[in-house]
């Protein structure tokens, strides 16, 4: 049995550039400066500038970066934050930890990104933002999100853990909201050895403040102005993020080729591979099918050594911590029906040709069971 291929793996990337990245981390230590430092600073401007966007904030995860997000745009307790079920727990999690109350809005069942005529009628006198999620790297449809934003007077912020570099119209994700937020775990697209985060947005205000915040409501060293957390991105993973942000572009268009031998392989197959959504440029940070037999399939997979993941096992609102408390919950159909569905296969920039081809030729020798029985 050849080796088995795992759905994401850090490690390889880290191999590739491991030189490097011990060079910097031992640059790091001899400097002798930890906690948000030089390599923070000059990584903030690289990364704002590789989104397009003026200002960045390297914060301790991509749930502190949402947390911060909300709190710097005054949203607490009883506030309503209108989001996806289809989405990582954090998302969620992140608007319960600022108080706020979270809704759900159904997906489209072709970007499986929040679905802009499901959000009006979820508004109410409490709802004061609303948080779209790029997921598995696919661009949520922002010019209908923020005109409807606009006409609510609603604040929103991009999830963009699963997006970086991800664009609409030639335009990154993260430059649409009015601030967004990115994760550095490390089997994000751009990702740390270790955790981190980032907000981004375009308004010095809101920069300003979300710094402060980010350091117990610090603008001068040890005087609180506001009331703030401690939520810092430290040296090495900064130093790391810095060898790793010019490897990003290339890595993801590595990853979109990788997609593009997938779908070849699932052409008028039952499978059926993510949408192709025109005038966005998806980050393909997962490659998440469709199948009405997925057991059978990861099975099949499985037994041809290829690793296969739920991205997620359940929505949010069918989580034991969430279910049947969360409003909006009751009518998500279109999230419903695919979370029943979904299998996400093995995709890194490190997967190497002769993989792809194990994973391709794999996917087109499954015949389901129901072929099967009518053989
Ligand atoms: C990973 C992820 C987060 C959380 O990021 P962490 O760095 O793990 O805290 C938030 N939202 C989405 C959509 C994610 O995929």
């Amino acid at each position: 049995m050849p080796d088995l291929i795992p759905v994401a793996n850090p490690g390889a990337q880290f191999r590739i550039h491991a030189d490097e990245i011990r060079k910097a981390i031992n640059s790091v230590l001899d400097g002798g400066y930890y906690i948000l430092g030089p390599q923070v600073r000059a990584f903030e401007g690289e990364f704002a500038s590789f989104c397009g966007a003026r200002f960045c904030i390297g914060v301790a995860s991509g749930t502190d970066a949402l947390v911060l997000a909300l709190l710097t745009a005054g949203i607490g307790y009883g506030d309503e934050v209108i989001t996806v079920s289809h989405t990582a727990v954090a998302t969620v999690a992140a608007i319960e930890q600022v108080g706020a109350v979270p809704v759900f809005a159904d997906i489209d069942a072709v970007s499986r990104c929040m679905n802009p005529e499901a959000i009006t009628s979820l508004i109410s006198s409490r709802t004061k933002a609303i948080i779209p999620v790029h997921i598995f790297g696919q661009p949520a449809d922002m010019p209908a999100i923020m005109a409807l934003a606009a006409m609510h007077k609603l604040f929103v912020i991009e999830d963009c853990a699963q997006a970086h570099g991800a664009e609409i119209d030639g335009k990154r994700v993260g430059t649409f909201g009015h601030a967004a937020t990115f994760s550095f775990y490390p089997t994000k697209n751009l990702g740390a050895i270790g955790d981190g985060g980032a907000v981004v947005t375009n308004s010095p205000e809101f920069a300003d403040t979300c710094q402060a915040l980010r350091e117990y409501g610090w603008r001068e060293r040890y005087i609180s102005s506001i009331c703030g957390l401690n939520s810092r991105l430290d040296e090495i993973q900064a130093a790391i993020l810095r060898v790793k942000l010019p490897h990003l572009a290339a890595g993801n268009a590595r990853r979109r080729h990788i997609a593009a031998a997938y779908r070849q392989a699932l052409d008028e197959s039952r499978i059926v591979p993510p949408s192709h959504i025109d005038g966005t440029l998806h980050a393909m940070h997962l490659f998440v099918v469709k199948c009405e037999e997925r057991e059978d399939l990861a099975r099949h997979l499985a037994g041809h050594g290829i690793s296969t993941g739920r991205h997620y096992p359940l929505a949010v609102h069918q989580q034991p911590a969430y279910s049947g408390r969360i409003r909006g919950a009751e009518s998500l159909p279109v999230t419903e029906r695919l979370y029943e569905r979904l299998l996400s296969l093995p995709l890194f920039p490190e997967l190497t040709d002769t993989e792809i081809e194990r994973v391709c030729t794999a996917l087109k020798s499954w015949t389901g069971t129901r072929s099967q029985r009518i053989i």
